[in-house]
């Protein structure tokens, strides 16, 4: 049985939050446990959401008033805090300064690290994926604290605490695990190893306002009211699910590969909820994004030509499109699957779908929202049941 913390904060007030985060950790068993958490001056690590270039307070990456709230709480018990993340695309500082967290960490003396120092290590605990390249600061942290931000994903329904680490893979890497790994139960699995070789010790995760459909750059702003803390990150994750309208958390990929490899604990039964009631805070019309490679997940023995019938299909909303080609550039197969075509006076992307292996890393940066995922009709009709 994992305990976690929900709390409804409604807005962005770094005092209002901090006492939230205060009222969470008391609920948890207060300094003790945090002391056990965080043993005295220890290296802290904090790993927000830093997806891309976004305006302070964009519903895309993890608010700065929560990281600042954040900060506040951890730096009695450390002196010794750094933030980082590689983002999917940009340069970190860039990403950090536009944030707001680069202000707020000068303000507090928190150091910044841009993910770009790495160290190779192996694991023996792996599920699947034993040799990493990882981000050092990371890696070395005694204590990592995730704080992420509740989003919908293309490829994995929901993004929270647990791919939330995915951002300590440095730069074009993740490109490459992208390529490795176009099953989507390995991609899963590969996600859950590296939460275990990096000893993501706790999450503290924004959904206060979250972002609901073509997620998770995309997408609309939804104002969800809730902050969830925990060590365990499933049960973080499945929570958060469960607010947005999920009934069975194992229908998000990942949560299923931990519930199927004994990770952690997933199901509501495995969770005390400590603080309000999921009942009273979950939300019917939250806009969810099953829009996945949603077969992949179902039947990992997929050929080549099913998929290609049945997973969906990128395609550009042309007038969207501003041709950056930045689409072009983070698309992690060689040669590229798309190519820039002219389209009035510019050149959009087409793709070639039998090499696509539906990473949907496009959809995910494009700086416009500009992609969109898109079933053929058979896919419609196979997928029906699950929307
Ligand atoms: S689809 Fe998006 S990323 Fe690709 S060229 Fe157009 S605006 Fe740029
Ligand atoms: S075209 Fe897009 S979805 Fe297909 S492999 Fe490239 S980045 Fe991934």
């Amino acid at each position: 049985m994992r305990d976690i913390v929900l709390l409804k904060c409604s807005d962005y007030n770094v005092l209002k939050i901090e006492n939230k985060i205060r009222e969470g950790f008391e609920l948890l068993g207060g300094e003790e446990f945090l002391k056990k958490l965080i043993p005295y001056n220890s290296k802290v690590l904090l790993k927000p959401n830093m997806l891309s270039v976004e305006k302070a307070g964009s519903p895309v990456i993890t608010h700065y008033a929560f990281f600042e709230a954040v900060i506040r709480v951890l730096k009695d018990y450390s002196k010794d805090i750094t933030f980082g993340d590689s983002p999917g695309f940009g340069d970190s500082k860039k990403v950090a300064e536009n944030a707001g967290l680069l202000k707020v960490a000068n303000k507090y003396d928190v150091k910044f690290d841009n993910f770009t120092k790495s160290v190779h290590v192996k694991s023996d605990e792996s599920i699947l994926c034993r040799s990493w390249t990882l981000a050092k600061a990371a890696y070395e942290s005694d204590v990592l604290i995730t704080l992420p931000k509740l989003k919908t994903h293309a490829m994995a329904y929901y993004t929270g605490a647990i791919k939330n680490q995915f951002g300590c893979v440095p730069g074009t890497l993740k490109a490459q695990w992208h390529t490795r790994m176009p099953n989507a139960n390995n991609f899963c699995k590969m996600l859950l190893d590296l939460n275990k070789i990096l000893h993501t010790d706790f999450a503290i995760l924004d959904g206060i306002v979250a972002m609901e459909g073509n997620g998770p750059k995309s997408g609309t702003p939804y104002n969800l009211n809730s902050i969830i803390m925990g060590e365990s990150l499933t049960a973080v994750d499945s929570t958060a699910v469960k607010l947005i309208g999920y009934d069975d958390p194992l229908e998000i990929p990942f949560l299923k590969e931990a519930y199927e490899n004994k990770w952690d604990d997933v199901l509501e039964k495995d969770i005390n909820v400590l603080g309000e009631k999921i009942e009273n805070m979950a939300v019917k019309d939250f806009e969810k994004c099953r829009k996945g490679g949603s077969f992949y997940f179902i039947n990992p023995t997929v050929t080549n030509f099913l998929r290609d019938i049945i997973a969906p299909d990128p395609v550009v909303i042309k007038d969207k499109c501003i041709g950056c080609e930045r689409c072009l550039n983070v698309c992690p197969e060689k040669p590229k699957v798309i190519k820039m075509v002219k389209y009035k006076d510019k050149y959009i992307p087409k793709w070639d779908m039998k090499n696509c292996i539906r990473c949907f890393c496009c959809q995910e940066l494009c700086p416009k929202g500009a992609i969109e995922t898109k079933y053929s009709v058979l896919g419609r009709i196979l997928n029906k049941n699950r929307r």
